[in-house]
């Protein structure tokens, strides 16, 4: 080996060619890795009532937060499946009400599961049922609830085609129960009764003295 050759800037590359090419080979591997894990957005405007929206996870609690708390319309993004962000569709997706997903266990089966929202497309028609995010408008699910009973046989049939149960007058209970939990409701139930146990000691009171 000549001195000359050893001066040369491309002595060791030459010398250990596959040490450079694992290095490069490592770059690129990191390089994609940081793609395939980029931030998503932080935030987003609702296309029907322009509020500003936070997917932040730690805050709304749900990892692909895909419609507006206030207003509940959402936006035809997903494909699929929730997240895979795969439609060109992009229209807006209305509310249509509230469902619980069904859960499919071997030993339980009828277990109650997560109550869920039911999003249909105003352009293509797709429906899709999303995760409740810890920041929605309670007032506003409420309300959608209320509203189930003017949802028209079509869309009623096209729903129990997929398999959705839209949840409507008579399913009171499982919708306070999901959103405020089984205490709220046996407190509200003990109220009542305190107020009718009141009653009668007051008719009772009232009979005594007459
Ligand atoms: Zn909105
Ligand atoms: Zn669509």
């Amino acid at each position: 080996m000549n001195s000359h050759r050893k001066n040369s800037p491309h002595f060791y590359e030459e010398l250990y060619p596959s040490f450079e090419k694992r290095n490069k080979k490592k770059n690129n591997r990191d390089e994609r890795r940081k793609k395939d894990h980029c931030e998503p957005e932080r935030q987003f405007r609702c296309g029907n009532c322009g509020a500003i929206v936070s997917t932040d996870r730690e805050l709304v609690g749900v990892n692909n937060r895909n419609h507006c708390p206030n207003c509940l319309w959402s936006k035809h993004v997903d494909d699929l499946r929730a997240g895979d962000r795969c439609s060109g569709c992009g229209a807006r997706m209305r509310p249509l009400g509230l469902t619980v997903k069904k859960v499919h266990k071997k030993y339980a089966v009828n277990e109650e599961g997560e109550l869920m929202l039911i999003h249909s497309c105003i352009r293509c028609g797709k429906i899709f049922i999303n995760r409740i995010a810890a920041d929605d408008s309670t007032g506003a699910l409420i309300a959608l609830y209320h509203e189930a009973g003017q949802i028209t046989d079509e869309i009623l049939e096209k729903l129990a085609g997929q398999d959705i149960h839209l949840l409507a007058a008579g399913d009171l209970t499982t919708v306070f129960s999901q959103l405020f939990g089984w205490q709220a409701i046996l407190d509200m139930f003990e109220e009542e009764n305190q107020s009718i146990r009141s009653e009668e000691a007051f008719v009772e009171q009232s009979q005594l003295e007459d």
